[in-house]
């Protein structure tokens, strides 16, 4: 049976340099860029990339992603509400938590335990904000419940609390560090590269569809170093995917004049409790650091 996500990458014939995602696209996408970039004659090249591939198989598979089970996340309040319809961008952000030279695995799932509990505990949340968290070690773990399992479906998006205007139309993914005056680690850069990729194939997604929170709402978040990156971070995810390489429908000049129009708490019942209220536009308070 073909995938969606396998007739996305059929049609944009995108299965060239892709031996080169397979084996180093989370330490270097701009190699697979450039060997995507070297068109289509490589396809039928003695490497043997192709529909069946290794490297396509694993591009289409996506990063490997630490489940909620898989870093000790506790239940939801309540249940988590899946929404019919697929998301329609990817919203990127910085936890605003220290820059720290811990890359292990055990920080990375200390991390969503404490961003978990602080979303709960002091927001009022039902669980984990965001869709997604990635380490500054280059750990990718699941934020809410079944975001992981609907990702894989690549039908349906998890209601979420990430971005006021947005929860019930953009994928949260978190990255741990604070980027206003320094940029992430390249390997952490790299996995946020190879999640955005996967979800845009998931679900059929522009690369233009990838942008920061400080395009909705009123915020530092993700950082001027990592805000700066997006076009680097569009561009890469259009290599992988086969897509073209554009900008978002906005300049970003224009935010300021559009992102009210965004507003829409509302129609996300998390941001009705006053302490929610009290983070809007600003919902990373050192969750880790407190
Ligand atoms: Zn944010």
């Amino acid at each position: 049976m073909t995938s969606p996500a396998q007739q996305r990458l059929s049609r944009r014939n995108v299965f060239t340099g892709l031996l080169a995602f397979g084996g180093a696209v989370a330490l270097a996408p701009a190699a697979a860029g450039r060997a995507l970039a070297a068109g289509p004659a490589a396809a039928s090249s003695p490497d043997g990339v192709g529909a069946g591939s290794v490297a396509v198989r694993r591009l289409l598979a996506g990063p490997d992603i630490v489940s909620c089970a898989g870093w000790g996340a506790r239940p939801a309040s309540e249940q988590v509400v899946v929404l019919s319809t697929p998301p329609q961008r990817i919203i990127v952000h910085h936890t605003a938590t220290q820059n720290v030279s811990d890359y292990s695995r055990d920080r990375a799932f200390a991390l969503a335990r404490a961003v978990q509990n602080h979303h709960m505990g002091t927001n009022g949340w039902i669980d984990t904000g965001q869709h997604f968290t990635i380490s500054r070690g280059a750990f990718v773990l699941e934020g809410r419940h079944q975001s992981l399992a609907e990702l894989r479906a690549g039908t349906r998006q998890v209601r979420s609390a990430h971005c006021v205007g947005q929860n019930n139309t953009a994928i949260g993914i978190e990255n741990e560090g604070t980027y206003m005056t320094s940029a992430p680690p390249t390997a952490q850069f790299d996995a946020l590269v190879a999640l955005c990729a996967h979800i845009c194939l998931q679900y059929g997604l522009a690369s233009s569809e990838i942008y920061g929170h400080r395009d909705f709402n009123s915020t530092n978040c993700p950082g001027d170093k990592l805000y700066a990156l997006l076009p680097k971070l569009r561009a890469a995810v259009a290599d992988l995917t086969g897509d073209e390489r554009t900008e978002p429908m906005w300049h970003p000049a224009a935010r300021a004049a559009h992102w009210h129009e965004w507003q829409e708490p509302h129609a996300e019942p998390e941001y009705r409790t006053a302490a929610a209220r009290v983070h809007r536009g600003h919902h990373h308070p050192n969750p880790l650091d407190a």
